[in-house]
């Protein structure tokens, strides 16, 4: 077991995510192990998850309940504030501060933030579990391991009884506590990203994202003067219906407007981008924008409430 590194030797560097990946892909059983021909046919049959479809379904059910629940407390905070607003328990101001505060400030919208978070941490586990599970398996099966003899009974005694379980504990333990990295590059964390941008448009359907990263998606969010996003399609002008972005520049008009603009032009409407049928994408972020948009207009109205005029532009 000598080239089984010492796990409680390892500090928490920046870098140790790295460092424990590529120890995991290096690992390599010890020199001399006894695997019997049973062992490796049990081995055969074991996979780590089978269900790996329905683990991924599961994941996501879980995601998009933690993601209604979400919007739900959202629509019930703003009308409560709303009804408040209308009976000149609040300001105007101190809707728009409430408004504000939700997004890192509330105490329930943290509490559902961390559920999603563990849901992708455990999937981003699962994940790392799989992989190394599928590597170590892929090692042992490639083992072609001398009979046992007389003569060399001594490289079999180097090993003591249960080390192949000791193998696997190190293993699983060791991807249990230390492989979660943020940056893998998973399913369940491009999901979660999108969780965190879509709360925070839920929030402020108008305002910009200020933690875009993902610059390889494009631009998401264009600002306009006074630092709102626009809600209009460049085209029409109107109210957007059916958000598509064109991937290349960021920009997003109506899904029926572009459609006709095409026809006579090959270049975006607001840049000198070229601009393809088949490149445009639906915007989901747009589209959250434009629900929660209508939400806050129907929960204005119901309640005789004038919106800012910014808002009353759109
Ligand atoms: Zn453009």
């Amino acid at each position: 077991m000598s080239n089984i590194k010492d796990e409680s030797k390892s500090d928490n560097t920046a870098s140790e995510d790295d460092l424990e990946e590529e120890e995991v892909r290096s690992f390599k059983l010890p020199e001399y192990f006894p695997i019997t021909r049973k062992t490796k046919s049990k081995l055969r049959s074991l996979t780590a998850w089978k269900t790996g479809n329905r683990r991924e379904k599961m994941r996501h059910k879980c995601m998009d309940c933690v993601k209604k629940a979400t919007e739900g407390y959202i629509s019930i905070v703003l009308e409560k504030n709303a009804e408040r607003l209308a009976n000149k328990d609040m300001t105007k101001s101190e809707f728009d501060e409430a408004r504000r505060k939700l997004y890192k400030q509330d105490l329930e919208i943290n509490r559902l933030r961390t559920i999603m978070k563990n849901i992708k941490d455990t999937d981003v586990k699962d994940v790392n579990f799989i992989y190394a599970f599928g590597s170590m398996k892929a090692d042992i099966m490639e083992r072609d391991e001398p009979a046992l003899t007389i003569s060399n009974m001594p490289l079999y005694q180097r090993v003591s009884s249960g080390a192949q379980d000791q193998v696997y504990d190190h293993l699983k333990s060791k991807l249990r506590s230390g492989m979660v990295s943020e940056n893998a590059d998973t399913q369940a964390v491009k999901d979660y990203r999108d969780f965190e941008h879509q709360l925070f448009v839920t929030i402020n359907p108008t305002e910009p994202v200020p933690f875009l990263h993902d610059v390889s998606e494009g631009d998401n969010d264009i600002e306009v003067e006074g630092g709102k996003v626009s809600l209009l399609c460049p085209i029409s002008h109107d109210l957007i219906e059916d958000p598509v972005i064109n991937p290349k520049c960021g920009h997003t008009y109506d899904k029926t407007s572009v459609a006709n603009y095409l026809r006579n032009s090959n270049q975006c409407p607001v840049c000198p981008t070229e601009l393809r049928r088949q490149d445009l994408i639906e915007d989901k972020l747009m589209k959250q924008r434009l629900v929660c948009y209508a939400r806050d207009v129907k929960i204005f109205k119901e309640r005789n409430i004038k919106m800012d005029e910014a808002e009353d532009k759109l």
